[in-house]
């Protein structure tokens, strides 16, 4: 069982942003910038290119949901996305917001205190459309 499937059971807690009946989105615990979110289909899957098309397309239509919301959150040039799944193997999409090319590097990391997780996360949230 996966890290991010640990979380939708609520086994372990996140700082989340938007949820449906297929998909959670929360905040990245060590991110490479503020607002780092990510959007994971509930459903444990290992690969992205290994979805069925309608599962990616859903996937990433939840995504452009939330980087919207994102986007109007938190102060950006413009949001990235990426996806690697090299530490955690059930399918993810990072959302990223961008100001510099080295916000978008896995070796760059912002820390952040529990309090700033909870209020970003709620800000995010409060964007949702
Ligand atoms: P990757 O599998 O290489 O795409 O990276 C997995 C990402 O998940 C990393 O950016 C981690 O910081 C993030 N991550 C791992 N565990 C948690 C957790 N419990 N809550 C939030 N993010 C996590």
């Amino acid at each position: 069982m996966s890290v991010f499937t640990k979380i939708i059971s609520g086994a372990i807690p996140s700082y989340k942003v938007a949820e449906t009946d297929d998909f959670i989105a929360f905040l990245d615990i060590n991110p490479n910038a503020k607002g780092h979110t990510l959007v994971v289909p509930k459903k444990e899957e290992n690969k992205i290119f290994e979805l069925s098309r309608d599962a990616y397309q859903k996937l990433m239509d939840f995504s452009y949901t939330v980087a919207k919301a994102l986007e109007k959150a938190v102060p950006c040039k413009r949001v990235g996305m990426s996806v690697i799944g090299l530490e955690v193997p059930h399918v993810h999409v990072h959302l990223v917001p961008l100001n510099e090319m080295a916000d978008i590097q896995f070796s760059q990391k912002v820390t952040l205190s529990k309090e700033e997780f909870v209020a970003l996360a709620a800000l995010i949230a409060s964007k949702l459309e």
